[in-house]
C-alpha cells in the first residue's frame, strides 16, 4: 500500500528524497487497505525512484576499434564486460598488472600466446592499456581500452584476437547501451553523447554536453516528482474512497494539474532554438543575374567561395558552403540568377534555383538597388510570401533605394553593399533572428522530435486530465490521463521505453561507442 505524505513526515516510511515522496514498508501500511493493486503500484513507483542496477552475470563481453576507420596517431580497441580484463591480458605482453583507472604499457607481439619479446621483429606495436573496474567505468562494467599506433593493421589484429578469445563485436551505440541500461546514463544523456560526437559547431558541442551532464533530466526531473506526488494522492484517494474520505478536493487538483503545465509548456517552447542549434538551417539566395547573390554568399561565407563576375548569368549551378550563425549552422545555398533564358546549361541552373527556393528553411532574396523590380523578381516576392524570407538590397553604395516601413512586398529589407562590406553585419543578425524567430538560448533546451512528442505528449494527457477534474470525472479516470503523462514523461529519461525504440536510437551511433 501507498500512502502519500510530505517529505520526513513519518520516519517509519522510507524516504525517497529526491522524489519527495514517502513509501510505507508494505508489513506496516494499515490492514484496511492492503490491497494487490496498491502493491502493484508501490513497485511500480520503487522500479520509477531506484532504477535497476543490470548484474554483469549473463552478460557477454563486447569489443570494437573506437577510433574512426583509417589510419591516425593512436588507434583504440574498446572492450566492455565481464570478461574484459581476463581476455586484454591475452591480446599483449602486459609490463605491469592492470590496475584501476591506470594506464599500463604492453607490447603487441606477432604470436598472441607468447608472453615476452623473445626475439627480434617479435613485437608488432608497443601499446598503452587502460582498466577501468566496475562500476567505475564509462558502461558501468569492467572495461579496458588498448590504446595502439593507428594502424589499421594492428587494430583489426588486436580485435580479431579479442573474439578469438571469446569477446563478440560491438554493435553501433552498444557501449553507450550499456551505460544506460546499467542506469550510468538517462536516455537522453545517451543521445547527448551521439549528438557530441556529431556536433559541427561549439555552440552544438556545449549544448549536447550540457545535456549529457543531465541538463534535461534536471528539468524534467520536478515535473516528474509532483505528477507523482498527484497520482499518490488520487491513488490514496481511489483507496479511502469507501471510508467516505475526501484526500482531494477538485480545487486542488487542478491547482496541482496547472503547477505542472507551465514548465512543460516553457520547455516544448525552447524546442524552437533547440532543433535548430541541433538541425541547422538552410538559406536560399536568390534573384535576378548580376544583383549580387554570389557576392553577398562569399561575405557571409567570409571567403570567396562562389564565382563572381560582371557577366550575367555566370553562376550556373547552386553552390553550397556551411557557416555557424552565433552557433547555429547555416547552409548556404548561391543559386543561379532567375531569369528567362534559352541557353541549355543555364535553364538546368536555373530549374536546380527553383528548387533550392523550394526546399530552403529560409530565403534571401537579392535585389540590385540600381535597377527597377522586373517581372520575374515580382513573381519571386510573391512565391516566398508567408515564408520566412528576408530581401537585401544590394549595390547600396551605388544607388538609394527607399523601402518604406523597410519591407517590400511585405517582407523585410535592408540596405547592403557585398563590395563595401555595409549592411553585411545588419543582415547576418536579421537571418539570426529569421532563423531563431527571436528564441533564446537557454539550459536543458529540447533538441530532437522524440523529446519534443514527449512533451507534448505529456501536456497532452495532463489537459485530459484538468478537463475531466473539471467535469467532476471519477479519479480512477482522471488516474488514466495523469499515468499517461508519466509514461511520455518517463519515455523521454527512457525509464518506460519500449525495446524498439531503444534499439532505433542507439543504432544511430558508431560502432565503439
Ligand atoms: P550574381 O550574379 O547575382 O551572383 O552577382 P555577382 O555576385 O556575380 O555580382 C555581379 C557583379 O556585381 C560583379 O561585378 C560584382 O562585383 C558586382 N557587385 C556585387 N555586389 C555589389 C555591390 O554591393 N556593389 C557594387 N558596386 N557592385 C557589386
Amino acid at each position: 500500500m501507498l500512502q502519500w505524505y510530505e517529505s520526513n513526515a513519518h520516519s517509519d516510511a522510507q524516504d525517497y528524497s529526491r522524489s519527495g515522496v514517502v513509501i510505507w514498508p508494505l508489513q506496516r501500511a494499515p490492514d484496511s487497505v492492503w490491497r494487490h493493486e496498491a502493491a502493484e503500484l508501490l513497485h511500480y513507483f520503487q522500479q520509477m525512484l531506484e532504477p535497476d542496477t543490470t548484474s554483469q552475470a549473463n552478460i557477454d563481453t563486447i569489443a570494437a576499434i573506437s577510433t574512426p576507420p583509417g589510419r591516425g596517431g593512436i588507434g583504440i580497441v574498446r572492450l566492455s564486460g565481464p570478461e574484459a580484463a581476463s581476455i586484454a591480458v591475452q591480446l599483449v605482453s602486459l609490463r605491469q598488472p592492470l590496475e584501476h583507472g591506470r594506464a599500463r604499457l604492453a607490447d603487441v607481439l606477432d604470436d598472441a600466446d607468447s608472453k615476452a619479446v623473445q626475439a627480434e621483429g617479435a613485437r608488432i606495436d608497443e601499446a598503452l592499456v587502460t582498466f577501468f573496474a566496475t562500476p567505475n567505468s564509462y558502461t558501468a562494467e569492467d572495461v579496458v581500452e588498448i590504446a595502439a599506433h593507428g594502424s589499421p593493421v594492428v587494430l583489426e589484429l588486436l580485435l580479431r584476437r579479442a573474439l578469438d578469445k571469446g569477446a563478440r563485436l560491438a554493435e553501433p551505440g552498444e557501449f553507450t547501451q550499456r551505460a544506460f541500461l546499467s542506469g550510468r546514463l538517462d536516455l537522453t544523456q545517451a543521445e547527448a553523447v551521439r549528438d557530441l560526437i556529431e556536433a559541427q559547431t561549439l555552440t552544438q558541442a556545449r549544448l549536447a554536453a550540457s545535456q549529457m551532464g543531465g541538463a534535461l533530466s534536471r528539468r524534467v526531473a520536478p515535473v516528474k516528482q509532483s505528477l507523482v506526488e498527484l497520482i499518490a494522492l488520487l491513488e490514496a484517494g481511489v483507496d479511502f474512497a469507501e471510508d467516505d474520505v475526501d484526500v482531494a478536493p477538485q480545487a486542488e487538483i487542478a491547482l496541482r494539474i496547472g503547477t505542472l503545465t507551465p514548465p512543460l509548456t516553457a520547455l516544448e517552447a525552447s524546442f524552437a532554438r533547440g532543433r535548430i542549434v541541433h538541425d541547422g538551417l538552410s538559406l536560399a539566395i536568390v534573384g535576378r543575374p548580376n544583383a549580387g547573390k554570389s557576392s553577398l554568399f562569399n561575405r557571409l561565407v567570409e571567403r570567396d567561395r562562389a564565382i563572381v563576375t560582371a557577366t550575367p548569368g555566370t553562376t550556373r549551378d547552386t553552390v553550397t558552403e556551411r557557416i555557424s550563425l552565433d552557433g547555429i549552422p547555416l547552409e548556404l545555398v548561391d543559386t543561379a540568377g532567375l531569369r528567362e533564358s534559352l541557353e541549355e546549361a543555364e535553364q538546368l541552373g536555373i530549374r536546380r534555383s527553383r528548387e533550392a527556393l523550394a526546399d530552403a528553411a529560409l530565403v534571401l532574396v537579392v535585389l540590385d538597388a540600381t535597377q527597377a523590380l522586373n517581372d520575374e523578381e515580382l513573381r519571386l516576392l510573391e512565391a516566398v510570401q508567408g515564408r520566412p524570407a528576408l530581401v537585401a538590397i544590394n549595390k547600396s553604395d551605388l544607388s538609394e533605394f527607399c523601402t518604406p516601413g523597410g519591407e517590400i512586398a511585405g517582407i523585410s529589407a535592408l540596405p547592403t553593399s557585398a563590395l563595401s562590406g555595409e549592411g553585411i553585419p545588419a543582415l547576418r543578425e536579421r537571418i539570426l533572428a529569421l532563423a531563431t524567430g527571436g528564441a533564446a538560448s537557454e539550459p536543458g533546451m529540447l533538441t530532437s522530435l522524440r523529446h519534443h512528442q514527449a512533451i507534448a505528449t505529456t501536456l497532452s494527457a495532463l489537459a485530459d486530465a484538468a478537463q475531466a477534474n473539471a467535469n467532476s470525472i471519477p479519479h480512477e479516470m482522471i488516474l488514466l490521463d495523469l499515468y499517461r503523462a508519466l509514461w511520455a514523461l518517463d519515455s523521454l529519461t527512457g525509464q518506460t521505453t519500449s525495446d524498439d525504440i531503444l534499439n532505433l536510437i542507439f543504432s544511430t551511433f558508431c560502432i565503439g561507442k
